[in-house]
């Protein structure tokens, strides 16, 4: 069964004043346990809005959010316990870390979950080594580490409520090329040892073209585009009428050939001299 099912979401800013704006159009989508999905779209095309619906932040002016079959605005207090279920990331997540040191930090969620001492720590154990953070961190001040590992600290505390999806907006927004692929390979290692399914939204088309096996595009609150992520790099011209970076698609499609996927390079003039 899907974990999250989306059923002709529509979703208006400000509804019924002069600052009205539909961010998104009958959008429909599914989430199955261990599917890696990546969302990309230009600026304003609703991908925040759309992740904002996984778990209840947003309600749709119409359609229906199922998670596990049930839809979440047919009974409000589902709402508190789906938190929980789907964990939602945002951009610059180290914003969000409030406690002075990192075991309370990370034990946050599972504290408010009805564990046993045993149970919060070794859920904090393990969310810290999905990161790659050992146990001499627990005592330490979040606030003294540096920029990438407050990133991972609070990243582990939303990965300790082991959550049935993870859903991360922009996770490496600002880090340097090794920070950026230690955090993705840290997430892939995640979802192929839980099961968790996983939908990272990201400028960064490379990010997504190397860990997503789906791909959503995003146009004016509606889905353009879905399909595995070869397919939808393959159609490079299509992309660049969507408005997407010309020279990040040529980059996916030569790393995609380079690889030994099937690449339709005629669209595009592919330099892979
Ligand atoms: P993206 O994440 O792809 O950049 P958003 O979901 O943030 O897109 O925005 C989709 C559309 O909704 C844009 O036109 C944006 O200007 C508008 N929008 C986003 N947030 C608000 C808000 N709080 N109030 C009014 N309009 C908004």
């Amino acid at each position: 069964m899907a974990i999250i099912d989306l059923i002709n979401i529509n979703y208006c800013y400000g509804a019924g004043t002069p600052f009205e704006k539909q961010a998104l159009r009958n959008v429909s989508l599914s989430v199955a346990p261990g599917d890696y999905i990546g969302i990309i779209g230009h600026t304003g095309s609703g991908k925040s809005t759309l992740i904002r619906h996984f778990n209840g932040l947003l309600r749709p002016n119409s359609g229906h959010v199922l998670i596990n079959g049930k839809d979440i605005w047919a009974k409000p207090s589902l709402i508190r316990s789906i938190r929980f279920q789907i964990g939602l990331v945002f951009q610059y997540p180290e914003t969000q870390i409030f406690e002075d040191t990192v075991a309370a930090d990370v034990s946050y969620g599972p504290r408010n979950m009805g564990l046993s001492k045993e149970g919060i720590d070794l859920r904090v154990h393990d969310a810290l080594q999905f990161v790659g953070l050992d146990d001499s961190y627990l005592g330490r001040n979040p606030f003294r580490l540096s920029g990438g590992e407050m990133r991972r600290v609070a990243i582990a505390g939303v990965i300790a409520m082991k959550p049935q999806a993870l859903i991360l907006d922009e996770p490496t927004a600002g880090l340097d090329p090794e920070g950026r692929h230690m955090i993705l390979e840290q997430i892939e290692r995640f979802r192929r040892e839980s099961g968790t399914a996983v939908i990272l939204v990201s400028h960064s088309m490379e990010d997504i073209a190397e860990h997503a096996k789906h791909v959503i595009v995003l146009d004016q609150g509606r889905i353009a585009l879905s399909g595995t992520t070869t397919a939808i790099f393959n159609q490079a011209e299509q992309l660049v009428h969507l408005g997407l970076d010309i020279p990040q698609i040529t980059k996916v499609l030569l790393e995609l050939k380079k690889k030994g996927y099937p690449v339709n390079t005629g669209a595009t003039t592919i330099d892979d001299a």
